[in-house]
């Protein structure tokens, strides 16, 4: 499923191919009704006709193709969705559900095998998506931020960090590369985070994040750019996906496990069940203070 990083891939992407462009049609494909939730192309195209798109933000997993009547086209790729920029003539791709006809000849297409996407036309993002937790990209995304939204929680941090409702954007990919990282079990209860802790994986997030939208997003099975073509970060992944291969850092076996109803990926050495802290005091002597004091006499 597209993360973060392919849907910020696509963002950057589509800004500067349809900027200006103005849309002359638009029409769905047969069978795919459940696209438009509910509203008929007709009606889509009778209000999209003579806009032209301005800018492509994105909001987590949510691309928002804004136009210049000041409505929003926003689009959800969900599983298998993907964009693509292409001449009218250009040969159709398998299971395109919908086409944007743009002036001078080009057509935005979407395409989508599971047929799970969406595509809301809408006057404020907000209006066709749920409520979503910070973007990990963003200032504002501070460690206190992110700890903001998984304080109190009792539920394994890997299962936390998919919660849209907790942070926008991470997925399955992200989210075990990220525990990777700052080398937390899968797990452990996401309320449980030491400061330390904290730090390291709003850190691990953000790189893990960034990394992928430096490669251009992950293509494990469906994720494809604008253009058709596969990004790279599926070749930089530490544990997602590598079951039962050594581990880079310390060549222990990469184990699968379920977190959360997902498949979880992690390395059960560098990222142990936390030991729980010693309430029994130890009864070793102190060890002294510098260690010549014991070697001489
Ligand atoms: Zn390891």
């Amino acid at each position: 499923m597209p993360e973060l990083p392919e849907v910020e891939t696509v963002r950057r992407q589509l800004q500067p191919l349809i900027a200006g462009r103005e849309i002359v049609g638009f029409k769905l494909l047969p069978g795919a009704e459940r696209l438009l939730r509910g509203r008929s192309d007709a009606e889509i195209d009778s209000q999209l006709r003579g806009c032209a798109f301005t800018t492509v933000g994105r909001r987590g997993k949510y691309l928002g193709l804004n136009l210049d009547n000041e409505q929003v086209v926003v689009v959800h790729l969900r599983m298998t969705g993907s964009l693509r920029f292409r001449p009218r003539g250009y040969e159709a791709e398998p299971f395109t559900r919908a086409v944007f006809d743009l002036d001078r000849g080009d057509q935005l297409r979407f395409v989508d095998v599971r047929k799970f996407g969406t595509i809301d036309l809408v006057d404020q993002m907000e209006e066709a998506m749920p409520e979503l937790g910070p973007e990990p990209l963003s200032d504002d995304f501070t460690p206190e931020a992110m700890w903001q939204a998984l304080r109190g929680r009792q539920q394994p941090i890997k299962a936390a960090l998919l919660d849209q409702r907790n942070i926008a954007g991470i997925g399955n990919i992200y989210a075990d590369e990220a525990l990777f990282l700052s080398r937390l079990n899968p797990e452990a209860p996401a309320g449980s985070l030491r400061p330390a802790e904290r730090r390291a994986l709003h850190a691990a997030i953000q790189q893990t994040l960034r990394d992928g939208v430096a490669h251009g997003g992950a293509s494990f099975r469906d994720y494809t750019d604008v253009d058709g073509a596969e990004g790279e970060q599926q070749y930089f992944v530490r544990v997602f996906r590598r079951t039962d291969e050594p581990c880079d850092d310390c060549s222990a076996t990469i184990r699968r496990i379920i977190v959360g109803g997902r498949a979880t990926h992690f390395c059960p050495r560098c990222q142990p069940v936390r030991q729980r802290t010693r309430t029994v005091k130890s009864t070793r002597p102190p060890r002294a203070k510098n260690a010549r004091d014991t070697l001489k006499p």
